[in-house]
């Protein structure tokens, strides 16, 4: 089967606890969320089959050169068929990267073997005008055995309710939680004392947060 892909792009990892290292991103056309703040193109792109993009990455980048392929999007879980498939033939040569919204809970378990590290969104009710903390508590008890942190983008709307509800989800699964300041136009959408608040305010509930701004945008790659 074939499915729609974006772009595919070398670059530097801008988030989380793996910021900085060399990666290939692999964006995935398609999400089943709608973000307020979503600044990332999904819709257009060009259509492979597992084997035609196992074939034009193999071609046109060297594997050992990257820390690992980003699997990117929109939201690549939905292409769930066709990763069942693509996985198998780069896992020897890679290690795979998975940044998810986190709440396609069943599609992840379909794959959970030939992933390495999850990046996994909290997605607070603020931003996208839906409650899926149920979701991404499931999601990320299913990634028992993989790397994983979580990643909450929040701005000044952040509720006391959700702080308290995302560091739950932390104490119930042990995962890190990585604060993450909603930025417009490159810019950080919020001030540097309102980002130290709100930090305070989850690490004295949960300890194990930290604050990363997204560093691709300072350097100003993708
Ligand atoms: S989940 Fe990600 S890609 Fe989908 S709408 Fe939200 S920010 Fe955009």
């Amino acid at each position: 089967m074939k499915t729609k892909i974006n772009e595919i792009f070398s670059s530097i990892q801008g988030e989380g606890p793996v910021i900085g290292y060399k990666q290939l991103f692999i964006r995935f056309c398609g999400c089943n969320l709608n973000c307020a703040y979503c600044d990332t193109e999904f819709t257009t792109g060009q259509e492979f089959t597992p084997q035609e993009l196992y074939t034009k990455i193999s071609d046109e980048y060297d594997l050992n050169t990257f820390h690992s392929i980003s699997l990117t999007g929109g939201e690549p879980l939905l292409s769930i068929e066709f990763l069942k498939e693509f996985l198998p033939l780069i896992k020897e040569q890679t290690k795979i990267y998975l940044e998810t919204n986190a709440t396609l809970n069943e599609n992840l378990l379909k794959i959970k073997d030939y992933i390495d590290i999850v990046s996994a969104d909290i997605k607070l009710e603020t931003a996208t005008g839906l409650n899926t903390f149920d979701k991404h508590e499931q999601f990320l008890k299913n990634c028992n055995g993989i790397e994983t942190f979580a990643k909450i983008v929040f701005d000044e709307n952040i509720t006391d309710t959700e702080i308290s509800r995302c560091c739950e989800i932390g104490k119930n699964t042990g995962i890190e939680l990585v604060l993450q300041p909603k930025m417009i136009d490159n810019k950080m959408s919020i001030t540097s004392e309102f980002c130290n608040e709100i930090l305070d305010k989850f690490t004295n509930l949960y300890p194990n947060c930290r604050l990363i701004p997204q560093v691709h945008k300072f350097l100003n790659v993708r």
